[in-house]
């Protein structure tokens, strides 16, 4: 239902718990977040609220790291729980991510990958999202999501945080907003303007089928055949 995302030079996880806070207005049953740090994927997910989670890692003092991404969920498919809550992580570890909206044709997909060994441990159909990156991953990232998104049917709005690359976030979207947040050397993710507007007014709408790729530095954006988006960054001149 929220996506928050952060990579900088700041700690992610108490920027990530204060945009989901901002958020929470529209409603959601479960939260959590991963963090890239020391070149491994830090995760918690809690059922219930965004104080539970920040209680369950002190804060953020407990997920040190620069660069993470957070949700709440709104369950769709699964039932409200810790282990259907996101970021879901692919079956090898190594790709996160965290997901709003369907994917309708997730059970056909969902039986593809189990043909081909990969296991699931949630119900939701936005474990099959990451698990069709991680099928199509063969150390290109920006191709293996531009590969997954091609198959996927319905609505999404992805933040995808992967172990090889531990300060980049990237970022697609169809038929569900996502936004991307400029700073000084940090960079923001969100599903909606307001998780992000402490920080910085500076914002790009990204296009349905659009693939964002997130440094500290930098925010490019490529089209679902990899080629790069030139895009004017809109000013943000409300406040909430
Ligand atoms: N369909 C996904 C789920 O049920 C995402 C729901 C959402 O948008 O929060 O986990």
């Amino acid at each position: 239902c929220g996506i928050v995302g952060y990579t900088g030079k700041q700690e992610a996880a108490p920027i990530m718990l204060e945009g989901l806070k901002r958020l929470e207005y529209r409603g959601y049953d479960s939260a959590g977040i991963v963090v890239s740090a020391d070149g491994e994927l830090r995760l918690t997910k809690a059922k219930g609220f965004v104080d539970d989670l920040s209680k369950k890692i002190d804060g953020g003092r407990l997920t040190p790291g620069t660069t993470g991404i957070g949700h709440t969920r709104w369950a769709t498919h699964g039932k409200p729980s810790d282990e259907n809550a996101h970021p879901h992580v692919s079956c090898n570890g190594k790709i996160a991510l965290v997901h709003n909206g369907i994917i309708e044709n997730y059970q056909k997909l969902r039986e593809m990958l189990i043909s081909k060994g990969i296991e699931f441990k949630s119900e939701t159909d936005t474990e099959v999202a990451v698990n069709l990156i991680q099928y199509f991953y063969k150390g290109d990232i920006v191709k293996a999501v531009s590969e997954a998104a091609l198959r996927m049917e319905g609505s999404y709005a992805l933040g995808i945080i992967c172990e090889d690359f531990p300060d980049l976030l990237l970022a697609t979207r169809k038929e569900s907003p996502l936004i991307l947040g400029i700073g000084q050397d940090e960079n923001f993710l969100a599903s909606d303007v307001a998780a992000v507007l402490k920080y910085t007014r500076d914002i790009y709408y990204l296009a349905d089928d659009e693939i964002a790729v997130i440094s500290p530095k930098d925010i490019k954006i490529y089209s679902c055949d990899l080629e790069v988006v030139k895009k004017e960054p809109s000013r943000v001149d409300w406040d909430i």
